[in-house]
């Protein structure tokens, strides 16, 4: 097993004033801002937030806390301009160049908890494109925790164990709570997610917590300022897709804060939520007719603009008229699973030899055997840990 551990901030400042005068068409992008503020506020944001509810109980061992997390330094802008990325990738691959494998003796299995699929009224990922993201991203644990439905039984009809070279748990989200049922003589397994969202829970209800949610992270953001940030900068973030998925990363302190006084007293599993859906995705369609369509990241069309409003946003574009026939003018998946499972794993230490199973899986999760490893930050091929 080799292992590579690097802590980096990346470097490199943008100056926004010179990236808008470099900028072709400022009052076009003046208009592209003002106009897809009001597109923003009608695709709205993922409904997962509004149907998760506080669900905590009061009892003698009770957590109590309210996380915000803190917004990151640069603005928007800054973060998603074409000289942050560009330097934010120079800083990641030399880190890559300066890796040193270090031989250890217990490996750790790269996971990613809190996943989506189809199977989720919000995303219509497949389990190919999940099985696709893991090799890409060397992740041999999924759990699966999808949105509970009432036309069909989610962990029953979902994969579970080996597929393809990864290992399934299937599981749900439901009420900020994680949850894999009891599977092959093993006991179910509780995680409390999105702890912003759960001020207090009974800690002997739950196995852990998550101590990073990359939803939440992005939730402190705001959501429009966010997608306009994107889309005036749309070329550099089709180039540097990593770098602008983790233009929202916060430090998690609250959350960590709120899980050192958990653990200080009593066993508590921490991971990371991925929270993947594979489901943000901007697409803008111009028709003939002269109107302009959006769509969703589950192909619902959630805007449509005719008339003149229709005609500004195609020449800001660089759509000068109508086409002759229907032409997607801007299509950016930004959440691709690959994407949002490379951004963080949880890494599993199971016990020397032991191969992945619900058993050993389980354990490692129950007894918080865990580590959180960022690489959309830093590069992380391996990891491993010694005493
Ligand atoms: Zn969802
Ligand atoms: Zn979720």
């Amino acid at each position: 097993m080799k292992v590579l551990l690097h802590i980096s901030k990346p470097s490199g400042s943008a100056n926004i004033l010179e990236h808008w005068r470099r900028s072709s068409g400022f009052w076009n992008r003046l208009l592209v801002f003002a106009m897809f503020s009001l597109l923003v506020i009608a695709i709205g944001h993922t409904a997962e937030s509004k149907a998760l509810s506080t669900d905590g109980q009061e009892s003698p061992s009770t957590s109590s806390a309210t996380e915000k997390s803190v917004p990151a330094r640069l603005s928007l802008s800054e973060r998603l301009s074409s000289r942050f990325m560009e330097a934010f990738d120079a800083d990641r691959k030399q880190l890559a160049e300066q890796v040193q494998p270090i031989d250890v003796p217990y490996a750790l299995v790269r996971g990613t908890f809190h996943f989506h699929s189809h199977f989720s009224h919000d995303s219509i990922g497949t389990l190919e494109e999940i099985v696709l993201a893991a090799k890409a991203t060397g992740t041999q644990i999924i759990g699966l925790t999808e949105h509970p439905s009432r036309a069909v039984d989610v962990v029953a009809e979902n994969v579970k164990g080996w597929h393809d070279g990864v290992y399934f748990l299937a599981g749900t989200e439901s009420k900020n709570q994680l949850h894999w049922p009891g599977h092959e003589a093993e006991a179910e397994l509780r995680f409390v997610c999105h702890p912003e969202e759960v001020p207090t829970f009974d800690l002997t209800l739950y196995e852990g917590m998550e101590i990073y949610n990359t939803h939440s992270d992005v939730k402190d953001e705001p959501i429009s300022a966010l997608i306009v940030a994107m889309l005036l900068n749309l070329s550099t973030v089709q180039e540097h897709p990593e770098a602008a998925f983790c233009s929202f990363f916060d430090y998690p302190q609250d959350f960590l804060a709120r899980f050192d006084r958990l653990t200080a007293h009593t066993r508590f599993a921490g991971i990371a939520g991925n929270d993947s859906h594979q489901n943000q995705r901007l697409k803008l369609v111009a028709h003939a007719d002269g109107s302009i369509e959006a769509f969703d990241g589950t192909n619902e069309q959630v805007w449509k603009a005719e008339g003149l409003k229709a005609k500004l946003l195609m020449a800001a574009l660089g759509q000068s008229n109508p086409p002759a026939e229907k032409k997607i003018l801007a299509n950016v998946q930004l959440d691709p699973y690959e994407t949002s499972m490379r951004h963080v794993g949880t890494f599993l230490q199971l016990k020397n030899g032991q191969a992945i199973n619900e058993h050993s899986v389980r354990e490692a999760l129950r007894q918080g055997r865990a580590i959180l490893g960022f690489e959309l930050i830093a590069p992380l091929p391996a990891v491993g840990f010694w005493v």
